[in-house]
């Protein structure tokens, strides 16, 4: 970790302009990572600019910076750095990222154990979350480490835990989680905004969804779908779904949890695990990817039906192959 570190850190002390990069559909560690890195570039006089194909979702709005991201990049516009937050992959930026040219230096700062280490630099370690290293990076550059930063960095932690309770919360998460409290970062206030403050919208649309609960016969996979029609109808956006699928997960006896939605044309999958499925295995089979716990797929051109076919046959081949049954 030490030389990928002063690396980076020459690559910053090197650079006057640096695009930042969350991935797709993003979340509050790639989005709080992404934020906290620039701020803490600016005490460098680094000039950044924040990329997010899909946004800020409302309750990371309250972060500092937020309002700075755009969803499109300045055509033609060149950096010194690109560093991506959170992303195992190029391709999970998604978007107009040009194949070439973009930046001199690309920096790719993440925890999945799939990444493909993709950049020049790549600084991929495994820990709670992306912002954990964010945190390392500061801590090496000596940055200061303001409150908005704190906020930033505590926001993703909490959000790649469930709030420390994952098994990826760690000593060093927590130790980290103490110097964020030192630096002014309210919890209440924090987990308010982040678990408190749903829209009517999001309830109604995930109620809908919850109400198509499936079961499989031996009761360890559930699985639910929100439809194209379910989220016209309740005006829900993708980010009202946030903690569906932990929510299915959280039934008694569940070891595989499985969301599916129709978004764009697409249909995207969201699987967690309780304790014993491997379920970044599973989304990798069909070209997605993940955490043990927690991990993802978009089928860009499947019909739902299809898609949960085939998805809920693989899961049920694993939970059958697997020890944990007997
Ligand atoms: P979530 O279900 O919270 O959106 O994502 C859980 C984990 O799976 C995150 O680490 C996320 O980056 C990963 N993930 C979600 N969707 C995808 C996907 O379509 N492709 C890949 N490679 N990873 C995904
Ligand atoms: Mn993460």
């Amino acid at each position: 970790m030490k030389e990928t570190l002063t690396k980076i850190k020459k690559a910053i002390k090197g650079a006057q302009t640096a695009l930042l990069a969350s991935h797709v559909d993003p979340d509050g560690d790639s989005i709080g990572s992404m934020l906290a890195t620039g701020m803490i570039l600016s005490q460098f006089g680094v000039e950044v600019d924040y990329y997010s194909k899909d946004g800020v979702p409302r309750i990371y709005r309250f972060l500092q910076e937020s309002g700075k991201v755009k969803k499109k990049i300045t055509a033609n516009k060149r950096y010194d750095l690109l560093i991506t937050l959170d992303s195992s992959d190029i391709k999970r930026v998604g978007g107009d990222l040009p194949e070439t040219g973009l930046a001199k230096l690309v920096i790719n700062i993440d925890h999945h154990p799939d990444n493909t280490k993709f950049a020049d630099i790549n600084f991929v370690e495994k820990s709670s979350s992306t912002a954990e290293l964010v945190y390392y990076l500061a801590k090496s550059l000596k940055a200061k480490i303001a409150l908005a930063v704190a906020e930033c960095l505590y926001v993703a932690i909490i959000t790649d835990t469930g709030n420390f309770r994952y098994e990826n919360t760690s000593a060093n998460t927590l130790a980290i989680a103490e110097d964020l409290l030192k630096a002014g970062v309210s919890p209440p206030e924090i987990t308010t905004r982040i678990y408190d403050t749903k829209s009517v919208a999001s309830i109604r649309v995930q109620a809908a969804a919850l109400s198509s609960l499936e079961i499989s016969p031996e009761r360890n996979v559930a699985w639910a779908t929100a439809t194209k029609e379910m989220m016209e109808k309740n005006h829900a956006k993708a980010e009202d779904l946030v903690g569906l699928v932990d929510q299915i997960r959280s039934i008694d006896g569940i070891e595989v949890a499985i969301l599916f939605r129709e978004e764009d044309g697409k249909v995207k999958v969201n699987f967690r695990s309780k304790s014993k499925i491997n379920v970044s295995e599973i989304a990798r089979v069909f070209g997605g990817g993940g955490h043990m716990r927690a991990a993802g797929v978009i089928f860009e051109n499947k019909a739902i039906e299809q898609a949960k076919d085939e998805v809920i046959k693989e899961v049920l081949k694993r939970i059958k192959a697997s020890k944990y049954l007997v």
